[in-house]
């Protein structure tokens, strides 16, 4: 069986790795998951390692675990056709122990929807196998690149074991991680999108490779522009022309999505989620609904 009819149960309800129902299936995200591992330069969440474990700024919009059953009711009134729910963050999704106490309470209480999860792949290696039994079944792990060298100019620094790795040495560890969590939860039976943020001056010439490292892997791949801003604030985002060469050169190797506006301009699910927040007292900014 190929790949694609392998999950096509899946992908043929799933906004985000089906081009065609992207604005017409809803989906939730669920932001309980504060705390980060890494520290992307284009985030301006990222945060320094003296306050890994909080997330300052942030932590007034997080949905705790005990919350998520009254807030998921108010959504499936308002939300038509709710078919997925995601845990992506604000921070890194596996970072965090609620996001498996959410997924918990999801298998418990509404087991018909569609459990998804984004994360920098990290902790991936610890977690496939985790995630799969927990009936997970789509992940989305962010690569940006799989040379040290380039991914080092993207990512500050690594919290892993306890320890921060910066530079070369972090980069290595998040890179082995993400490609060694990337066929373990393929082998878990996950469905796996890898999300690449292009950064022309940085990754444009790089991505197509990452491509074709992880082709076996992934379904789908979901290229995404730089927004400039934190450290990468002068940074340029890629011209269209960038965009489409690079996921076409991308193609040959993984299906592309192309119907991605990313999610703070995609008004309609996230804007009703921003508003049952507030409703709820909880004044997220819709740029913390994404991981990016
Ligand atoms: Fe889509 Fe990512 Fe959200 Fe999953 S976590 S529903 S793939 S945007
Ligand atoms: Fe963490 Fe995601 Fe921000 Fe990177 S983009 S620092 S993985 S929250
Ligand atoms: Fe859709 Fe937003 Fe996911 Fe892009 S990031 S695929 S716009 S839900």
């Amino acid at each position: 069986m190929d790949k694609m009819s392998k999950f096509s149960h899946i992908t043929k309800v799933h906004p985000c790795y089906n081009e065609k129902l992207h604005d017409k299936i809803g989906r939730v995200h669920l932001p309980v998951a504060p705390k980060c591992n890494i520290a992307c330069r284009f985030c301006k969440r990222s945060i320094s390692e003296d306050c890994c474990e909080h997330r300052p700024g942030v932590s007034h919009g997080v949905l705790k675990p005990e919350d998520v059953e009254d807030y998921l009711k108010e959504i499936i009134k308002k939300v038509p056709n709710l078919k997925v729910v995601g845990i992506a963050g604000p921070g890194d999704s596996l970072f965090n122990k609620e996001t498996f106490e959410t997924f918990e309470i999801i298998n418990d209480k509404f087991p018909d929807l569609i459990k998804c999860l984004s994360t920098n792949g990290l902790l991936l290696p610890k977690y496939a196998k985790k995630l799969a039994d927990l009936d997970v079944k789509t992940v989305t792990v962010t690569v940006n690149a799989i040379d040290p060298k380039i991914l080092k100019d993207i990512v500050d620094w690594v919290y892993y074991d306890k320890k921060v790795y910066r530079g070369e040495e972090g980069a290595k560890i998040l890179i082995e991680n993400q490609i060694k969590g990337i066929k373990k939860a393929y082998d878990e039976g996950l469905i796996i999108k890898i999300n690449t943020v292009l950064i022309p001056e940085i990754n444009l010439e790089h991505v197509v490779e990452i491509a074709k490292t992880l082709k076996d892997y992934a379904y789908i791949q979901n290229i995404i522009p730089l927004i400039p801003m934190y450290k990468m604030k002068n940074l340029r985002r890629p011209t269209c022309m960038e965009m489409n060469t690079v996921k076409d050169k991308c193609e040959e190797y993984i299906k592309q999505f192309r119907a991605c506006q990313q999610c703070r301009a995609d008004a309609v699910g996230l804007l009703s989620e921003a508003k049952i927040l507030k409703e709820k007292g909880l004044n997220l900014d819709i740029y913390d609904l994404k991981h990016f």
